[in-house]
Formats: C-alpha cells, sequence, structure tokens
C-alpha cells in the first residue's frame, strides 16, 4: 500500500532501545496473518512493492531478540519468505516476500496480554495484482532519489596525483548475503576484508573510500556513483560465492559484459543483483539511472583496463589463497560493475559454502594475506597503466 500507513502506538517514550521479541506466521485458509511481537511500542510504516511483490515494514532502530530466526512458511500461503535487520542508521525493516498479490488489512496492535508484549498484527488477503499494483509503491517521502551517473567521464586527475580506489564491501544491513557452512555471513568476510585493504592501500600512498565501514544496507545503485563522484581510478567490489557443490572452492574474479560468458557467471550476477530486492529497495523507475547504462563503445577502454586488473589480481592472489580451478576470470551484467568511466572488477574472494574456504576467511592470516595480494595487484596495474601510456595502447589479454 502506497498510504502513509504510518501508526503511533501509544505515546510513551522508551527509554532504551524497544526490543524485538518475535515474529510469527499464520496461515489461515482466508489469510496469512504475520504477528511481530514488540517490548515497547514504536512508530511503524508499512508498504508494498511489486515485482517482485515484497511487503515492507520500517521501524526505528530495535533490538533483535528473535529465538530460532525466521520461520519457514509452508508455500501454500501468501508469505514465501520473510527477513529482518538493520536497513540503515535509525531504521530497522522487515521485508515479506509475497507468493501472491494480496490485500494487506490495516495493521491492528494489541496491548501487552497473557504474556505477551506489544503485538503488531498483519493480515494479509489474496488479491489480484492489477489491485495489488495499484496500492504499491515507496511512499514519497522515502522514493530513493536516481543517482545521477553522467556518462561523460571527469576530469583527468592533475599529473602527480593520487590514485583513487573505492572499495565496495558487498551486501550489509538487512542483506547478510550469503551463509557459510559455521554461519558465517558474507557481508561480515568482505566488510573484514574491504577495512585491512583500504588500510594498506592508503599505507602504499593510495586514496581510499569504502561503500561501507560498518554493517549498513547500501543500495547497489548508490555503489558505483560514489566511484564516479571520487574520480576513481579502480572500483573493487568484495563477494563471497556458494555452491551446492560443497566441493568448489577457490576465488574467481569478474568483470562486465552484457550477456555474460557463461550461463554460470549470468546466475552468479542476477543472485548478486538482488541485494536491493533483498532489502526491500524499490527499482521500479530508477533502476535505469544505473542499470541500463548502455555499454557502448565509449567504455571498451574502461573494459579492457578492467580485464587487465582482474588478471593482475589473479596473478597476484594466487599467493594469498587458492584460485578456482576453472575459469577464475569471467564476465556477467553486475549491476555494481556498470560504470561507464572507472575500470571494475568484482572479486569473489572464496566459496562459504566450502568448509576449508570458510574456515579460513575467518582468520586473521587469510584476510590480511588477501588484502595485501589484492594491493599488489592494484600496484601492478597502474605501473602497466603508466607504462602503457607510452606510445601506443597495449592490448588486451
Ligand atoms: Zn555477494
Amino acid at each position: 500500500m502506497r498510504l502513509d500507513l504510518e501508526a503511533l502506538i501509544g505515546t510513551s517514550k522508551p527509554q532504551s532501545l524497544p526490543v524485538v521479541m518475535g515474529a510469527r506466521l499464520g496461515e489461515h485458509a482466508d489469510r496469512t496473518r504475520f504477528v511481530i511481537e514488540l517490548s515497547d511500542p514504536v512508530k511503524f510504516r508499512m508498504f508494498t512493492l511489486a515485482n517482485p511483490n515484497r511487503v515492507v515494514l520500517d521501524l526505528p532502530d530495535v533490538l533483535w531478540r528473535i529465538q530460532g530466526g525466521p520461520q519457514k512458511p509452508s508455500g501454500t500461503g501468501a508469505v514465501k519468505a520473510y527477513r529482518y535487520g538493520q536497513f540503515r542508521p535509525g531504521n530497522a525493516r522487515f521485508v515479506i516476500d509475497l507468493n501472491m498479490p494480496v490485500n494487506v488489512a490495516e495493521p491492528l496492535v494489541l496491548p501487552p496480554q497473557d504474556g505477551y508484549g506489544y503485538r503488531v498484527v498483519i493480515d494479509l488477503f489474496p488479491s489480484t495484482q492489477a489491485a495489488y499494483e495499484k496500492k504499491s509503491g515507496w511512499p514519497a517521502d522515502l522514493r530513493p532519489k536516481a543517482p545521477v551517473v553522467s556518462a561523460i567521464p571527469s576530469a583527468p586527475k592533475s599529473e602527480g596525483a593520487k590514485r583513487v580506489i573505492v572499495i565496495d564491501a558487498g551486501h550489509g544491513g538487512l542483506d547478510s548475503g550469503t551463509v557459510g557452512v559455521d554461519g558465517t555471513q558474507e557481508k561480515d568476510v568482505v566488510l573484514a576484508v574491504a577495512k585491512r585493504l583500504g588500510k594498506e592501500l592508503q599505507r602504499r600512498g593510495y586514496i581510499t573510500y569504502l561503500t561501507r565501514d560498518t554493517d549498513v544496507f547500501i543500495p547497489l545503485y548508490s555503489r558505483t556513483p560514489l566511484a564516479h563522484a571520487k574520480r576513481a581510478d579502480l572500483f573493487v567490489s568484495l563477494h563471497a560465492d556458494s555452491n551446492p557443490n560443497p566441493s568448489v572452492s577457490g576465488a574467481s574474479i569478474y568483470t562486465l559484459s552484457e550477456k555474460g560468458s557463461d550461463r554460470e557467471a549470468a546466475a552468479l550476477a542476477q543472485k548478486e543483483n538482488q541485494s536491493d530486492i533483498i532489502a526491500g529497495v524499490d527499482l521500479t523507475g530508477d533502476n535505469s539511472s544505473v542499470a541500463s547504462i548502455l555499454i557502448d563503445l565509449a567504455q571498451r577502454d574502461t573494459m579492457n583496463k578492467s580485464s587487465r586488473f582482474a588478471e593482475a589480481v589473479l596473478s597476484k592472489l594466487k599467493n594469498a589463497t587458492d584460485i578456482l580451478p576453472r575459469e577464475p576470470h569471467r564476465s556477467a551484467a553486475f549491476v555494481v560493475l556498470k560504470s561507464p568511466d572507472v575500470p571494475a572488477v568484482l572479486i569473489e574472494l572464496g566459496y562459504l559454502s566450502n568448509a576449508r574456504d570458510c574456515a579460513r576467511m575467518g582468520t586473521d592470516a587469510w584476510r590480511s594475506g588477501v588484502a595485501s595480494s589484492i594491493a599488489d595487484a592494484v600496484d601492478g596495474h597502474f605501473e602497466s597503466v603508466t607504462a602503457a601510456a607510452g606510445p601506443s595502447q597495449s592490448a588486451s589479454p
């Protein structure tokens, strides 16, 4: 629902953060009921988004004390799955993925009773897609502004200016990314490596920016524009992968292409591109800015540089970790790599679904080793770029 379904439960201001104690699903013949239990009254807002269909419930900062994680829906009701977590500072969020279009009833707020805390009761009734879409959309005050991504390259930096590297730790906040065999979350591993890489590059004289330096959600569409705004010379996005086959292991690297070098790479890009959907970001209307930047001839040079850098990373990274044996450098349509003028790569540091990869990703030694080998590749890349800027452009590998 697009209307500002904002409800104020009570008026007292809690001394400390309200606690979310439970989230339950009730699947009935005529409706699916979603109940959230809280220690304190909170201000909340609910709206629905289409494509894919989701219900978003925004709360202020809360403490999460839900036992046992999200409940598994049966699959026959309106709810496909749900998740919760910090969306951004001051804003916690539930995102409910739907199996079908629904009509969301006005939330019911129940005071503490029978050992329960405050309960917010949301009933979802089956509806039609047309009716659902009519009521769906981002509330006007929250609608994300489409970032301006200029296709015009930024002015070249002056001679001798320091190189700028933007390091992008994937996922964050509500979007945990992939989850490892021992419960390790991708968002935490990549943030730890991003911070180390940033420090290491600064030590070597580069200027670095991190798209995030805390456990917070950053929409995909605002990650790439940062690189453009900072006139970055390189954009490095860090991720960790998973595979249904637990024996698959090793690091791999991705550069941008429209079609994808193979089905697996295309599927991975699709998975990584889900980040905004997972966190309940409205993609209608604003995705055009980043998602559909045309990869034209003007970008050929950027893409060549990206590929050269990817090869440099692989050659250094093998000193610090295992590399995926088969085709470790591939390409696909990753939203986060769609920068017209900043060479960009996405590194999958290893497989959290592989016990050995997962275990070492948790160690300081591995994280430091990986960070310094990527920094070595950055050094090598700029040495070769400077050399290639001589008589003629060097051919891409
Ligand atoms: Zn990822």
